[in-house]
């Protein structure tokens, strides 16, 4: 439902994330969820209800200060509203997390073979299949997994994408559900909408169907499906926020 992603120089990544789910709270959720990535790894919290749940978890349990974080709200379409559901979904491994906005048509056969190939899910979601695929085709680029797993879904989807490997970098991709790019100063944002960053940053760059961007604090790069080198659509958000 809501995905609001965040790379900078500062380790403000829990804070940043929070304030924009806090902004993207009008499209209405039924869980919520941050991921974190440390040089230690990828850490995750998340919970069934209102943010304020989840901050009640933030605040019992904090999440290790990080300058890359993902944030989700999810509006459940395959399994129930729980906690275990709610995004983001860890690959095996543990290594890299996963939130997606939409619906992968095609998970039950997706499931099916990582189930035949040993892969056990923590969740009823659809998004899962995707954080198991990325970890099984991940071999030490995130883009390029992000890439080959795109090519096998069907459906809607805006999916970002976090590995230890790349404490500073978020990958995102989209398919007939939307994600733009905020652009800062040390600073790089991603969004279902701009009110995820509006409170950044209104220099923006909207990304076309089918593509696939990469950020860090200081760069931002585009592809297509194909791989082929895509130029975004740049532009200022000028409403009030
Ligand atoms: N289909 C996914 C789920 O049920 C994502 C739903 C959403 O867009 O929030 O978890």
């Amino acid at each position: 439902c809501g995905i609001v992603g965040y790379v900078g120089t500062a380790q403000l990544g829990t804070d940043v994330v929070l304030e924009g789910l806090r902004r993207l709270e009008y499209r209405g959720y039924d869980s919520a969820g941050i991921a974190v990535v440390t040089p230690d790894g990828v850490d995750t919290r998340k919970k069934a209800g209102k943010l304020a749940n989840l901050v009640e978890v933030l605040d019992a349990d904090p999440l290790p200060q990080a300058a890359t974080a993902i944030g989700h709200t999810r509006w459940a379409t395959h399994g129930g509203p729980t906690d275990a559901n709610a995004h983001p979904h860890v690959g095996v491994g543990g290594e890299l997390a996963v939130i997606h906005n939409g619906i992968v048509e095609n998970f039950a056969t997706l499931r099916a073979e990582l189930l035949a190939a040993g892969v056990e899910f923590a969740s009823e979601t659809d998004t899962e299949v995707v954080a198991h695929l990325l970890a099984r085709a991940y071999a030490g680029d995130l883009t390029e997994a992000m890439r080959a797993v795109c090519l096998r879904l069907e459906g809607a989807f805006t999916l970002l994408a976090v590995h230890a490997d790349a404490p500073d970098t978020i990958v995102g991709a989209r398919r007939n559900s939307p994600l733009v790019v905020g652009l800062g100063e040390g600073a790089n944002y991603l969004g279902s909408d701009v009110a995820a960053f509006i409170a950044s940053t209104r220099e923006a760059l909207e990304l076309g169907q089918d593509q696939i961007v990469t950020i860090t604090p200081t760069s931002v790069a585009v592809i297509g499906f194909d791989g082929a080198p895509v130029e975004g659509r740049r532009f200022h958000v000028d409403w009030d926020a």
